[in-house]
């Protein structure tokens, strides 16, 4: 039997905004990654663009997160472009359009004060490249104290545009106990190197190429 939405048993919240976007079924790499992301484990997963990657690991984690509300992120997204960033928040937001969540994005290239504003004002979800989100943190206005999950999306191209130093640094400001999930379009050395120095047994899921 195909996967389907009303076997995650979401929250009507999540219900009528996927209705609303008008998806029917789950794609591949979302059906897979759904039980394995709310098992609480590290998850890696492979999976070209296109396949729908973003909802596979919000919807999951929206979820979990209903409404309860702290000052400081629970989850933090993390990926290698601006243009990523403004696309992910927009995404995040009309997934959690029923929800009363407070989403902020970061990235470089512009003025750090009114991001800096924006996460001082208390953020549940925060979304950004890992340059400009360390530097908020060094300016304390962003703590990453309470964060349960981690995401890093499109991680080879982060590791190819040289953010390793920065991944390692937004690290180990991280609590120990948290959910780590990454996804990657190719598996390079790299990659590999990063999930062995930071994940703990992480479960695997590829997705063929051929996509949805
Ligand atoms: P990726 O991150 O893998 O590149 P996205 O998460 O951005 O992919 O999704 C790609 C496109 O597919 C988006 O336009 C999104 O709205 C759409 N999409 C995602 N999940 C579904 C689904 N279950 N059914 C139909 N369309 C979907
Ligand atoms: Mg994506």
């Amino acid at each position: 039997m195909e996967y389907s939405f009303e076997q995650l048993n979401l929250s009507k919240h999540l219900r009528y905004a996927i209705e609303d976007l008008g998806f029917e079924k789950p794609t591949p790499i979302q059906a897979e990654a759904f039980p394995v992301i709310l098992s609480g484990k590290d998850v890696v997963g492979i999976s070209q663009t296109g396949t729908g990657k973003t909802l596979a690991f919000m919807l999951p984690l929206l979820d979990e997160l209903k409404f309860s509300k702290q000052t400081t992120p629970r989850i933090v997204v993390l990926v290698p472009t601006r243009e990523l960033v403004i696309q992910l928040v927009e995404q995040i937001q009309e997934f959690s359009k029923y929800m009363d969540l407070r989403v902020v994005g970061v990235y470089g290239g512009v003025n750090m004060n009114p991001q800096r504003e924006a996460v001082a004002q208390g953020c549940d979800i925060v979304v950004g490249t890992p340059g400009r989100l360390y530097d908020l943190t060094l300016t304390r206005a962003l703590q990453l104290k309470a964060v349960k999950k981690l995401v890093i999306d499109e991680v080879d191209i982060m590791l190819d545009l040289g953010f390793r130093v920065q991944l390692t640094n937004i690290f180990e400001l991280l609590p120990e106990r948290r959910q780590n999930i990454m996804f990657s379009a190719t598996m390079t050395e790299e990659v590999d190197a990063l999930i062995d120095d930071f994940f703990i047994a992480p479960h695997k899921i590829a997705i063929a190429l051929s996509g949805t």
